[in-house]
């Protein structure tokens, strides 16, 4: 059985498009369902600076053309605009390639001292000159665990970024970032579990903390669902709410598992744990 549906898309400046939908009724299952929703969340994702965009260009071909001033201002806002779509399109093809390995476990060997070197060169153009530092606490002679060097990077890199995004909350307030790395048990993991598939076996844990305005309880189970973001928080005008999704993604075909501990007003602590082999 095949439905379709209509819908009209308002695309700004009073003009709009029908968009046509054809559902087999029968065969959608969830997964098809989330997918759609995916596709359509995207695009509204998109659509929405690729509109603000629009209008710009249109202003400055009219009423802005004798302005010179304005011209400026508009174009500050364009090139924010479009930093904005480049930073989802980014993160969508991250994510979509994330999804496409994750029928294969991962081959390689992670060097927990590798990964760190790695962390702190590309965060320290992040950090330089702003008001967040970065304090690497790593044990010695860690051994590797079974992975994929360029997913754990990726895991890292998005948790501390999310932590000087989120850290300062609307502050300029210095944060301070902790990177502590160990070997451990899972069972040795604070917070709340949102991603629990690996065992009782041993392990290597990088706890990622920050002493930011924390996130209430209540947000934690979802925050690695695609899309979510906790509103009134920076998140709305720079986050993509995919971060944690990438972070879950990847932890899960590594049978990781991902932990949050936060306290509203003091800080938070993102801890993913990745067995050793055997
Ligand atoms: P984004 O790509 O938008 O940053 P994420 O999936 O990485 O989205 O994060 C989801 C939400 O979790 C964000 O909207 C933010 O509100 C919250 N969050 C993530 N990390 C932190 C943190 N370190 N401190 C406070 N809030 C955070």
């Amino acid at each position: 059985a095949v439905r379709a549906q209509f819908r009209r898309v308002d695309i700004g400046r009073g003009e709009s498009v029908v968009l046509a939908t054809l559902l087999d009724v029968s065969e959608q299952d969830a997964v098809e369902r989330m997918r759609t929703d995916f596709v359509a969340y995207a695009s509204h994702e998109l659509r929405t600076p690729l509109a603000a965009l629009t209008g710009f260009i249109e202003t400055l071909r009219g009423p802005a053309a004798d302005d010179p001033p304005a011209q400026q201002r508009f174009l500050g806002v364009m090139a924010g605009q479009a930093a904005r779509m480049q930073r989802l399109l980014d993160r969508l093809l991250m994510l979509s390639r994330v999804q496409m390995s994750e029928h294969r476990k991962p081959r390689g060997q992670v060097d927990p001292a590798a990964v760190i070197a790695r962390v702190r060169d590309e965060t320290a153009p992040l950090l330089d000159g702003g008001p967040a530092t970065l304090h690497i606490d790593m044990a010695d002679d860690l051994p590797s665990f079974p992975g994929d060097s360029d997913q754990v990077v990726q895991v890292l890199l998005n948790l501390i970024e999310n932590a000087i995004k989120y850290g300062s909350g609307e502050s300029d307030r210095a944060v301070r970032i902790g990177l502590r790395v160990r070997q451990a048990a899972p069972s040795a993991m604070v917070g709340v579990d949102v991603g629990a598939t690996g065992g009782a076996r041993n392990g290597i844990a990088f706890a990622v903390t920050d002493n930011g305005p924390g996130i209430e309880a209540r947000h934690l189970p979802r925050l690695t669902e695609r899309f979510y973001r906790v509103e009134g928080t920076a998140a709305r005008r720079t986050g993509t709410g995919l971060g944690l999704a990438i972070v879950k993604h990847i932890i899960d075909r590594h049978d990781g598992r991902l932990t949050i501990d936060s306290v509203v007003g003091r800080g938070t602590a993102f801890t993913v744990w990745f067995p050793l082999a055997g």
